[in-house]
């Protein structure tokens, strides 16, 4: 039987979209500004949230609310030896169902996950030039393996793919024309519109050291705007999507951004199975403890009384 949902709304009047799991705390590189998805570096060895876990959470929050978006992130997600279960575990009730990775497995797992149901990829890619992604991820060597894996997801479909680039004053700041040739190239190779560039303003305030790096954003978004033939406003976040020499650019711009969090429609589960209604705050936080319809219910209820916007 069809049931109406239920408008998930916190007391700001901000209704939830969709969810973003953190998979595992673990990850493959050391990324110099990583904010870990708020969750604390000193909490490795945690239990991490059984795939049984997440299935439910998805599926109670999709059949009371209006839940349209499930995202995987961490860590690195396709570290999870149950990713493809996971994934299929909520193919028939789900529409859209992406993971954010560093692409360094991709290659290796990009057509088993598009079987298993996964509809888009998130690859985080800073730079082009394998010396300073060296340095940016703590690694050695790894770039030419995200690359392939990236060619991996477009030939398996999981398209459209967005290009995470986090911007680093004077370390990759001079990089955007560059990666929008490597956008363009990318959808020679698959249907126009495969790859999407999406510059992400440093969020400094997990790593202050980082601070020093963090650009002028304000000033990329004006030159993107005066290269764009034209702009449009998404819904979520009202993210500006510049189309720059036919590629699409997709800023995110979250800081001091009142916006910005006015229209988060976000609601995120940690690696260890807490409710997070905010990226930046840490109070409040709601554990999910059985899978269990009415558990989950009433958490996901509790979760949205305490949410509240960082910037307001
Ligand atoms: N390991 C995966 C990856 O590399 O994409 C997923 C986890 S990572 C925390 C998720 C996203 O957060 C990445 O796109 C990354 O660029 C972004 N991110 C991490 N730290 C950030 C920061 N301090 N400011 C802005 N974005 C950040």
């Amino acid at each position: 039987m069809k049931r109406d949902k239920e408008r998930l709304v916190d007391a700001y009047g901000r209704g939830i979209r969709s969810l973003r799991f953190s998979l595992t705390n673990r990850c493959t590189l050391n990324c110099i500004y990583c904010h870990g998805e708020g969750e604390s570096r000193e909490q490795k060895d945690r239990g991490e949230i059984s795939a049984e876990l997440v299935i439910e959470i998805a599926r109670v929050a999709s059949a009371y609310f209006d839940i349209r978006k499930i995202k995987f992130s961490g860590g690195e997600p396709l570290m999870r030896n149950d990713l493809v279960e996971i994934v299929q575990g909520m193919r028939s009730f789900e529409n859209d169902i992406s993971v954010t990775t560093n692409g360094l497995f991709l290659s290796k797992y990009a057509a088993e996950l598009a079987d298993a149901g996964l509809d888009r990829v998130n690859v985080s890619l800073d730079t082009l030039k394998e010396e300073r992604y060296d340095s940016i991820t703590r690694s050695k060597n790894n770039l030419p393996q995200v690359i392939d894996g990236i060619y991996s997801a477009i030939d398996a479909g999981l398209t459209p793919i967005k290009l995470n680039m986090v911007l680093l004053k004077g370390i990759n700041d001079d990089e955007i024309g560059d990666m929008v040739n490597f956008v363009r190239e990318c959808n020679k190779r698959g249907v126009q519109g495969a790859a999407i560039l999406q510059p992400i303003e440093l969020m400094p305030s997990f790593n202050p050291p980082m601070l020093q790096y963090k650009p002028n954003f304000g000033k990329v978004e004006d030159e993107l705007k005066s290269k764009a033939s034209s702009i449009k406003t998404r819904e979520l976040q009202r993210r500006k999507k510049y189309i720059v020499d036919g590629v699409e650019v997709e800023v995110v711009h979250p800081i001091d951004n009142t916006e910005f969090c006015a229209n988060c429609s976000r609601l995120r589960i940690t690696s260890d199975g807490k409710l997070k209604g905010c990226l930046l705050k840490d109070d409040n936080l709601v554990p999910v403890e059985q899978v269990d319809e009415r558990h989950i219910l009433t958490q996901l209820k509790l979760a949205m009384k305490y949410r509240e916007p960082f910037y307001r």
